[in-house]
C-alpha cells in the first residue's frame, strides 16, 4: 500500500486532476521550494501557471469559468500541491475556498461575471482579510469601519496577517457598518489600500503574509457582497470550506515527512543495520502512517458530506483539528528519526516541521476548533 493518494480507486476526472497536480508539483514546485523558503520568496509566476491550468477555479461553478469540482476532488489536488510546498498550497486554498465560496454563494450575477470569472480563470488572485491586531480568535470583535458616503463605501482600519495581502489582485475584506459586519470586494490597487512589508515567519515562508492599513479606501456601492450586516455568516461559510483545505494541507505536509522518513530509515545504518530494522523505529513509522491515513480519510468523509449539502461546520473543525495536530506530531517524529540531520536546513524534514505548525493556528486555532466541536455536542446551548 502506498502512502500517497492511490490512483486506481479514483474516478477518471479525479485521476486526471491528481496526475496533473502531482506532475506540476514534482516539476514546477518541489525542486524550488527549499530555495523559496530560504529567500522568503512568493512566486507569483507559479501561481499564475497553476491558474492557467484551472487550479484557481477548482471550486468555482463551470458557468463562471471554474472547474466546478466536488470538494473531495479539490482536496485531492490540494494535497498534491501541499506535499510539494505548503506555501503554494495556502495561496490556492484561501483563494479557492474563501473568496470563491463567498462570491459563489452570495455574489450578484454582475459581481460573479466581473470578479468570480476572472478569479476562476486565474487572471485574478484573491485573499481574505478578517483578522485584526486585536481580533484574532474573537474575529467578531473586528473594528475596521465601513461608512456609507453617497454612492460609495469608505473603509478604514487595520488588518493582520492577510495571506496574499501584498500579492493578490483583490481581497475579501470584512468591516463593520452601522448594521453589522459586512464583506467587501476590495481591489488591491484601490487608493488607500496599503499592505505592510511581508512578515518574517517561522514556516510557510514562501507565502505572502502582511498587515494591511486601510486608509479611507473608497469603493463603489456594488463592492458590498450580499446583504449589509450579513458578512460574518458568509465568512464562516467560507471558513468551513477553508478548514477542509487546511486539513489536507496538513495531510500533504505529514505525508511528505513520512515519505522522507521511510526512505531515510531504509538507508541510514546504525549498530550495523538499517534503522528500519529496529522495532522502535518501525512502531514510529507505523503510527505516522496511521495518522496520515486517518487525517486524509476524515477530511474526505467531511468533504463527501459537504457535497451532499449537509452542514459541515462542526465536522470541518474536527478534520482541521485532527489533521493539523497529526501533521505537527508526524513532522516532530520525522525530525527525530533523522537525528542530527533532521535539525539541519539541508534536509527536508526541518522545513516540513516548521510549515506544519501554522496549521494549528490559522483559520482558527486548535483551541477554537475544539470549542466549535464541543458546541456541536450541545446544539441547544
Ligand atoms: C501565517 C498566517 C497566515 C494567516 N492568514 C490569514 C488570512 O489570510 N486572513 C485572516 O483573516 N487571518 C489570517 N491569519 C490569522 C489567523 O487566523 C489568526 O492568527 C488566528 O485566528 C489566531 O488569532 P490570534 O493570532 O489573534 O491569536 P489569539 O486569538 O490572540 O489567541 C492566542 C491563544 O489563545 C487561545 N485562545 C483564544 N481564545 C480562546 C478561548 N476562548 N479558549 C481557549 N483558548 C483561546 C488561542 O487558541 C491561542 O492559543 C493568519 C495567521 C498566520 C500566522
Amino acid at each position: 500500500m502506498s502512502i500517497a493518494i492511490e490512483l486506481p480507486g479514483l474516478s477518471e476526472t479525479q485521476r486526471q486532476i491528481v496526475e496533473l497536480a502531482r506532475e506540476f508539483a514534482r516539476t514546477k514546485i518541489e525542486p524550488f521550494a527549499a530555495e523559496w523558503d530560504r529567500r522568503a520568496h512568493f512566486d507569483r509566476e507559479v501561481i499564475d501557471e497553476l491558474g492557467r491550468l484551472g487550479f484557481l477555479g477548482m471550486c468555482a461553478p463551470e458557468e463562471f469559468d471554474g472547474m466546478g469540482l466536488d470538494t473531495v476532488t479539490y482536496l485531492l489536488a490540494l494535497e498534491e500541491i501541499a506535499a510539494a510546498d505548503a506555501s503554494v498550497a495556502v495561496s490556492l486554498s484561501i483563494h479557492n475556498a474563501i473568496p470563491t465560496t463567498m462570491l459563489t454563494r452570495h455574489g450578484s450575477d454582475a459581481q460573479k461575471k466581473r470578479w468570480l470569472k476572472a478569479m476562476a480563470r486565474g487572471e485574478l488572485l484573491a485573499g481574505f482579510a478578517l483578522s485584526e491586531p486585536e481580533a484574532g480568535s474573537d474575529a467578531a470583535a473586528l473594528c475596521t469601519r465601513a461608512v456609507r458616503d453617497g454612492d460609495a463605501w469608505v473603509l478604514s482600519g487595520a488588518k493582520a496577517w492577510a495571506t496574499n495581502g501584498g500579492t493578490a489582485d483583490l481581497m475579501m475584506v470584512m468591516a463593520r457598518s452601522e448594521h453589522g459586519i459586512c464583506a467587501f470586494i476590495v481591489p488591491t490597487d484601490a487608493p488607500g489600500y496599503r499592505p505592510g512589508t511581508p512578515e518574517d515567519k517561522m514556516g510557510l515562508r514562501a507565502s505572502n503574509t502582511v498587515a494591511l492599513a486601510l486608509e479611507d479606501v473608497r469603493l463603489p456601492a456594488d463592492h458590498l457582497l450580499g446583504e449589509e450586516g450579513e458578512g460574518f455568516g458568509y465568512a464562516m461559510e467560507g471558513l468551513d470550506a477553508g478548514r477542509l483545505g487546511i486539513a489536507v494541507q496538513a495531510v500533504g505536509i505529514a505525508r511528505r515527512a513520512l515519505e522522507h522518513s521511510v526512505a531515510y530509515c531504509a538507508e541510514r545504518r546504525q549498530f550495523g543495520r538499517p534503522l528500519r530494522e529496529f522495532q522502535a523505529v518501525q512502531f514510529k513509522l507505523a503510527d505516522m502512517a496511521t495518522r496520515v491515513e486517518a487525517a486524509r480519510a476524515l477530511a474526505h468523509v467531511v468533504a463527501t458530506r459537504r457535497d451532499r449539502g449537509e452542514d459541515t461546520s462542526m465536522p470541518a473543525s474536527m478534520a482541521k483539528l485532527f489533521a493539523s495536530e497529526a501533521a505537527m506530531w508526524v513532522t516532530t517524529q520525522a525530525v527525530q528519526l533523522f537525528g542530527g540531520y533532521g535539525y539541519m536546513r539541508d534536509f527536508p524534514v526541518e522545513k516540513l516541521f516548521r510549515d506544519a505548525k501554522v496549521t494549528e493556528i490559522y483559520e482558527g486555532t486548535s483551541e477554537i476548533q475544539r470549542i466549535i466541536v464541543a458546541r456541536g455536542l450541545y446544539p441547544r446551548g
